[in-house]
C-alpha cells in the first residue's frame, strides 16, 4: 500500500521514509504542502497521507481542508503530525478534516499503529462502497438477465423523452415478446426457459447500439429504448434485433432450439412514456396476430 509522507525537514523526511518502507509501505514523499496536494489530487493518489503541520507554502492543515473540500471518492485518510500540543490546535486540525494526529516528537511504534488504524478505516470504507455498488446493481438490474429492470428501463424512457423534447430529436421504443415461450417451459422445464431468456437478453444487448437501453419489462417481454431513432431507423434496428434471435438456434442445456420474437414499435411524437409503451404493446399484439416472428409499427408511426 502506498502512503504519502509530506515533511519539509530532510531529517524527518528520511526517517519517515525509512520507517514506512520497513513497515512494508511504499513511501511517496512530498517536501511541502503544495507537492502533497498535487499528489493527493492527481491520478490514483495514495489512500493514506501523513502530513506535517508546519511546512512552507501550504501547511498540512490547509492540505486537509483542500482535500476535504473536494469531497472526493475514494476517501483519503489524513494523519497530521504536529509540534503543537494545545487543544485549540488539535481542534483546528481535526476541524480541517484530519482523521487523526500525532504530536512531534512521536514514537515510531505509535505512528505505526495509527497508520494501521487508518488502514482499517479505509478497508471498512472500501467494503461499504462495494456494498453500496452491489445494492445499486441489484436495484436497477434484472437478476436473471442482467438487463435493466422494469423500473429502470421506464426511467430511462422518461429521461430520453425529456432529453428528446429539449434537443428536438426522436425516440423510439420496441416491445419485444418471445414467441410461444410457454412451450419452452412446458417442454423443457423452467431452467431451460431461464437459459433461453438469458441468451435472448444477451443477443439483444449485443445488437443494441451503445446509447440504446435494453430492459426486461416482464416475464419474457423486453422493452428497448432507441434514442435518436425515427420510425425508419427504429424499423431497421427492430429487424436487426428480430434476426439476432431468429437467425441462429439457441444452445441450451436441453439442446439446440429455435427461438423467435415478435416486436411492436412506437415512435415518440411528444407523447408521454405510457402512451408510447401502450402503442408498442398494441403493435406487438398485432405482430402476434399476424403470425409472430415479425415487426409491426404502431398506428401513429
Ligand atoms: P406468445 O407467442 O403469444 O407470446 O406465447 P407465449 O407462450 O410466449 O405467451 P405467454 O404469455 O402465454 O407465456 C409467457 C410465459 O413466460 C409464461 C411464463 O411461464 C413464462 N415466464 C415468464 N417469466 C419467466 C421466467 O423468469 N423464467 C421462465 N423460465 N419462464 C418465464
Ligand atoms: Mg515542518
Ligand atoms: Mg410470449
Ligand atoms: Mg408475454
Amino acid at each position: 500500500m502506498r502512503v504519502l509522507a509530506a515533511e519539509d525537514n530532510p531529517v524527518f523526511q528520511s526517517m519517515l521514509k525509512t520507517m514506512l518502507t520497513k513497515w512494508g509501505y511504499e513511501a511517496v514523499m512530498a517536501r511541502d504542502g503544495n507537492e502533497a496536494l498535487g499528489i493527493l489530487q492527481g491520478e490514483n493518489p495514495p489512500r493514506l497521507a501523513v502530513l506535517d503541520w508546519m511546512m512552507p507554502g501550504m501547511d498540512g492543515v490547509e492540505v486537509c481542508r483542500k482535500i476535504r473540500g473536494a469531497s472526493r471518492e475514494p476517501y483519503i485518510y489524513l494523519l497530521l503530525l504536529t509540534a503543537r500540543t494545545e487543544s485549540q490546535d488539535l481542534i483546528e486540525g481535526m476541524d480541517a478534516g484530519a482523521d487523526d494526529y500525532l504530536t512531534k516528537p512521536f514514537n515510531a511504534h505509535e505512528l505505526r499503529v495509527r497508520i494501521r488504524a487508518g488502514r482499517r478505516i479505509l478497508d471498512l470504507q472500501e467494503q461499504l462502497l462495494q456494498a453500496r455498488e452491489a445494492l445499486r446493481e441489484q436495484a436497477t438490474h434484472d437478476g436473471l438477465t442482467g438487463l435493466w429492470n422494469r423500473t429502470t428501463i421506464l426511467e430511462k424512457l422518461e429521461d430520453e423523452l425529456a432529453r428528446a423534447a429539449r434537443e428536438g430529436h426522436a425516440v423510439s421504443v420496441l416491445m419485444v415478446d418471445l414467441d410461444r415461450f410457454k412451450t419452452v417451459n412446458d417442454t423443457f422445464g423452467h431452467l431451460t426457459g431461464d437459459a433461453v431468456l438469458r441468451e435472448a437478453g444477451r443477443r439483444m444487448k449485443a445488437v443494441a447500439r451503445r446509447y440504446d437501453s435494453v430492459g426486461r419489462y416482464g416475464g419474457e417481454e423486453f422493452l428497448i429504448v432507441l434514442p435518436g431513432c425515427d420510425a425508419s431507423q427504429a424499423a431497421l434496428q427492430a429487424e436487426r434485433l428480430r434476426t439476432a434471435l431468429a437467425a441462429e438456434a439457441f444452445l441450451t442445456p436441453a439442446g439446440k432450439m429455435n427461438v423467435t420474437c415478435s416486436i411492436g414499435m412506437a415512435c415518440s411524437a411528444g407523447r408521454p412514456p405510457n402512451a408510447l409503451v401502450r402503442e408498442a404493446d398494441e403493435a406487438l399484439y398485432q405482430a402476434k396476430e399476424l403470425g409472430r416472428n415479425r415487426v409491426v409499427a404502431g398506428a401513429l408511426v
